[in-house]
């Protein structure tokens, strides 16, 4: 059979969610330059692991990072009709990782019956696309695709400009259009499975969006949730207010299992551990404003500060770009 024709989708609800009142916020940032991301050239290259995705729950596989900078937490949710595959890792090379693991796990695989969709416009979660069937639906948030329209050549090209491995995994890099585009939420009937996309951001990016498994309790949270990283506030599009509203909304569903954008995959104490982290972070800022500092003062203090009380921490580099960015919000 010809599937690309004869197949017939998954139901798709779009639903309109409250969050009005970010979207606003959110559209109106600038372009800003791209912050270095804090990954030093030592690190190995952002290869995607084959043959060593895990099990989290009923439904749902990880291919896990490998704690490898550049390289994220990869997720596919496998029903009984069709497959979400979240974020996957840099350029095409990684891409056809992905692909050999989810052919390994999902049933639906010949039958193309997959979706892709992406926690945030970052390369190494977006580019892996590129080697998917051109059958593969791609859904991604209408902010996110925004974002990603705008920021998207500047990252591929200041990324390309690390590593040579780098710039080989991104060189044939081209921009592929969704297929579903949605507002605030979509859920995804997979067939036993339900998955719920939804627009969360500005945290880490404006377009930051989440993926619920209702019926296994499992949170992909983008990179508004890293485990045993610290949080990475790339630009001025980053909010760390809205942010720790956004950890209320992800504590609220009560999740088992959450799924980091980086680092290990554990249960929500790391939605918890991340709320301490980003909490503290904005009340000593408070204090040493009020103290009179200077952003780049408090910026100094509580990265020592800050990398003493979470040591096994990777990238200390952000905890700066984290203290000036809740210098710079209104009380
Ligand atoms: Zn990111």
């Amino acid at each position: 059979m010809a599937p690309f024709l004869q197949r017939r989708r998954p139901a798709i609800t779009f639903m309109l969610a409250l969050f009005g009142a970010f979207c606003a916020s959110a559209l109106a940032g600038n372009a800003q330059e791209t912050a270095p991301l804090g990954h030093n050239q030592s690190q190995p290259p952002p290869f995607v692991q084959a043959n060593k995705t895990i099990r989290v729950s009923d439904h749902v596989y990880v291919i896990p990072d490998g704690r490898v900078n550049l390289v994220p937490n990869i997720g596919i949710i496998v029903g009984s009709r069709a497959t979400l595959v979240v974020d996957a890792g840099m350029g095409p090379r990684n891409g056809q990782v992905v692909l050999r693991e989810l052919a390994k796990v999902s049933k639906n695989a010949d039958l193309y019956f997959t979706y892709f969709t992406t926690t945030h416009f970052h390369p190494e979660h977006v580019t892996g696309v590129q080697a998917f069937p051109a059958s593969t639906e791609i859904i991604r948030s209408e902010v996110q695709e925004k974002e990603l329209k705008q920021k998207q050549p500047e990252f591929i090209s200041n990324f390309s400009k690390r590593t040579p491995e780098i710039k080989a995994l991104l060189q044939d890099v081209k921009p592929r259009p969704p297929d579903i585009l949605f507002d605030h939420e979509l859920k995804l009937d997979l067939g036993g499975v339900t998955a719920r996309l939804f627009w969360v951001g500005p945290a880490h990016t404006r377009g930051d969006t989440a993926i619920y498994v209702e019926e296994d309790k499992v949170l992909f949270t983008g990179d508004v949730v890293v485990n045993r990283f610290f949080p990475i506030f790339p630009d001025q599009d980053a909010s760390g207010k809205h942010w720790l509203a956004i950890l209320n909304q992800f504590e609220a569903l009560q999740p088992r299992t959450i799924v980091p954008g980086h680092g290990e995959v554990s249960d929500a104490g790391l939605v918890s551990k991340e709320q301490s982290y980003l909490k503290g972070v904005q009340s000593r800022v408070a204090e040493l404003k009020a103290q009179g500092k200077s952003s780049k003062e408090a910026a100094q203090l509580l990265s020592a500060e800050f990398q003493m009380k979470y040591p096994d921490w990777q990238n200390p580099g952000w905890i700066a770009d984290a203290v000036e960015r809740f210098y710079s919000e209104p009380d």
